[in-house]
């Protein structure tokens, strides 16, 4: 057997077996990781298709192998949907990730040792972004801002004493863990002050953005990255926008400069999910998620909870749950066991350690793509409290019967169920 046109199911039902049960695992849980989605039936569809079969290095008109055809108008689509959507010069969506869309900026930017300045990661920036163990911690000088111990807000003065005193070649703004918004204005202001190059990396707030539900860091940035899979509900991927002028560095900082080959499948999905973001749907989705996300930090409030920052004004939640006596851990794998899933994570200046925190991370993305709204909110976390309250296998079982029972009647998208 050759196994050419057979289906999975007869290829390799092991596979199968385990794509179902990650089906239902994801239609039957409360989905709280800020980072993560549910893509439409039509991405889902534009990603399996035969574009994964295909070679494209290089870009639309320049490609170092034949049969670039429907590859070309394909990618050469996406940019266009991205430039028009987000209010950009020009868009490249080949890099593979979040994290190679970043490394991209650095090598356009700045040589080995060149010095960078990010939000650190344990006040809720990305590794990406400076971090001691990453690529961009050891490769280049690195200096971190953090937030405020009483607001756990980003101090501007602080960044800009900062920044002058170390006058970094590229300051970053954006981050995962952090609430607030940014004013990409007065960061732009300060790179500027300093002879920086300003880059922000809007990974979790792109969708928000492309909403209208969240400003746009466009029209001050150098350089914003981007992936693709998370508020935006692409699928995996990760793309830049740019102006003109950094167009030609940063594109040839992606191709020859990182990357091979474009996953021309996943150029695929993103322009169905770029192409969905611009519909007047998509802005309802992203007003809702931020509501929906008010709504968890306002009930944690009431109910104790130190939600850090006092609130959220995005998508994401980060609570210190020290004062409830419950490492972020514990609750974490409690409220998996009950069918709500999140994840543990440090809080600004964390006296615990990174693999065993203080806090958990939440945000309502994926639970808004399944027509959850403020009652669901409430009711979640009343689930929440309960199983934080008391962690016992008891108590999660009962609550993971009604989580069900709620999980049911909101389909999750791009998911038929079948018994
Ligand atoms: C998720 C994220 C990334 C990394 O994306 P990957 O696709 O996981 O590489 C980079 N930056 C920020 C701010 C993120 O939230």
């Amino acid at each position: 057997m050759n196994f050419v046109d057979e289906p999975l199911s007869v290829t390799d039902p092991k596979v199968l077996e385990l794509v179902r049960a990650e089906e239902r695992r994801q239609a039957e849980k409360i989905r709280l990781i800020p980072s993560e989605n549910y893509v439409s039936r039509a991405v889902l569809e534009a990603t399996g298709s035969v574009f994964t079969n295909k070679y494209s290095e290089g870009y639309a008109g320049k490609r170092y192998y034949e049969g670039q055809q429907f590859v070309d108008p394909l990618e050469t689509l996406a940019q266009e949907r991205a430039c028009v959507l987000f209010g950009a010069d020009h868009a490249n969506v080949q890099p593979y990730s979040g994290s190679p869309a970043n490394l991209a900026v650095y090598f356009a930017f700045l040589k080995p040792g060149d010095k960078v300045m990010g939000l650190a990661l344990p006040m809720g920036g990305h590794l990406t972004h400076g971090w001691n163990v990453s690529i961009t911690g050891r490769y280049f000088q690195s200096v971190q801002y953090g937030v405020r111990k009483d607001t756990g807000r980003i101090d501007l003065d602080e960044v800009r004493d900062l920044a002058r005193r170390e006058r970094p070649q590229l300051l970053w703004a954006g981050g995962t863990a952090y609430s607030r918004l940014w004013d990409f204005a007065a960061m732009a202001e300060i790179a500027r002050e300093v002879g920086a190059r300003f880059a922000v990396d809007m990974a979790h707030v792109a969708g928000l953005v492309a909403g209208g539900a969240h400003p746009s860091p466009v029209p001050h940035a150098d350089v914003v990255t981007t992936t693709t899979h998370k508020t935006l509900r692409g699928p995996r991927g990760g793309m830049f926008l740019c102006r003109s002028a950094h167009a030609a560095a940063l594109d040839k900082a992606v191709f020859p400069g990182l990357q091979g080959g474009p996953h021309d499948h996943t150029t695929a999905g993103v322009a169905v999910a770029l192409h969905e973001a611009s519909q007047p749907a998509f802005r309802e989705y992203a007003q809702n998620v931020v509501k929906n996300a008010a709504v968890i930090a306002a009930e944690l409030m009431a109910r104790g909870y130190h939600v850090v920052s006092g609130g959220t004004d995005n998508h994401l939640i980060l609570v210190d749950l020290t004062n409830k006596n419950i490492p972020g851990k514990v609750a974490a794998k409690a409220l998996d066991k009950a069918g709500i899933e999140l994840n543990y994570n440090s809080v600004p200046y964390d006296t615990r350690k990174p693999f065993d925190p203080s806090g958990i991370r939440l945000g309502s993305p994926a639970v808004t793509s399944r027509g959850m709204g403020p009652t669901e909110m409430k009711q979640i976390v009343a689930w929440m409290d309960r199983v934080m309250s008391d962690p016992s296998d008891e108590n999660t079982a009962r609550v993971a019967t009604e989580v069900r029972e709620l999980t049911g009647r909101f389909p999750a998208p791009g998911i038929s169920v079948k018994g």
